[in-house]
């Protein structure tokens, strides 16, 4: 089983969907009492979110950059930054570690033309819905044709993110919102929806919405756990130095 490193806490609302997911997955394929081997830096979210509205990307990317040393320091074999916005760096993240960062873009887009998708609404963070680092790679990796809502809906989008989910908030008037644009996206030719957010799960899931809905949260953690368990050997418990060195 390989180490799993998490860039997370943006917001820690959805890195719980994907601790939860991490573990279960590994107690479902392993049974017993198996669980996920995972490294989890959290990070103060009011902080990130800081210098997103100020535009600080290159802060922004600095710091990311310096947990996924950390992270690979630690001992983590394959990396995850558990928000889709924070991929906006990830070129640079790659580039600062010799080991794999599993792409949210990569792993949504893989599973939505696998299911059929060819254009796909993609619900998000404004900076993911209007900057190209996503769209371009969904196009580019996947071949996809990714709509977005119109301006008035990606602001709503964007503001039940952050005013609510990340918050823990989930209110039903805002999951009508949802739908009311997914219905909307629909007539303008969706085939299905992508939840380019980490936290848009909170509030719909497939059950909600007659198209193919492709959660970015829960098919990020399973490719993660697929990439974990491809090996099979368990690493051996770490010894116990510091202490042996007391007695
Ligand atoms: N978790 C969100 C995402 O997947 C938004 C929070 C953030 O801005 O990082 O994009």
């Amino acid at each position: 089983m390989r180490r799993i490193g998490l860039i997370g806490g943006m917001s820690w609302e959805s890195t719980a969907t994907y601790y939860k997911c991490l573990n279960e997955k590994v107690r479902d394929t392993l049974g017993g009492l198996h669980s996920a081997d995972i490294i989890l830096h959290s990070v103060d979210f009011a902080r990130i979110v800081e210098l997103q509205t100020s535009g600080n990307w290159g802060r922004a990317t600095e710091l990311l950059v310096q947990l996924a040393i950390e992270l690979e320091g630690a001992g983590a074999e394959i990396l995850l930054i558990c928000t889709n916005t924070m991929h906006i760096m990830a070129d640079a993240v790659q580039a600062a570690v010799k080991i794999p960062l599993l792409h949210i873009a990569d792993v949504t887009g893989a599973a939505a033309r696998a299911g059929g998708a060819k254009r796909p609404l993609l619900l998000a963070t404004r900076y993911t819905m209007e900057q190209p680092f996503y769209l371009e790679r969904l196009r580019q990796k996947n071949g996809l044709a990714p709509l977005v809502p119109r301006e008035i809906d990606r602001g709503a989008v964007h503001s039940i993110i952050f005013d609510e989910l990340c918050k823990g908030v989930v209110r039903e008037p805002s999951r009508h919102r949802y739908l009311e644009i997914i219905e909307r996206g629909r007539a303008e030719g969706a085939d299905s929806v992508i939840l380019g957010c980490t936290e848009i799960g909170m509030l719909i899931s497939q059950a909600d919405v007659d198209l193919p809905v492709f959660d970015s949260t829960l098919l990020h953690a399973h490719a993660a756990i697929e990439y974990s368990l491809a090996e099979p050997t368990l690493r051996p418990l770490p010894q116990a130095v510091a202490y042996r060195d007391q007695i």
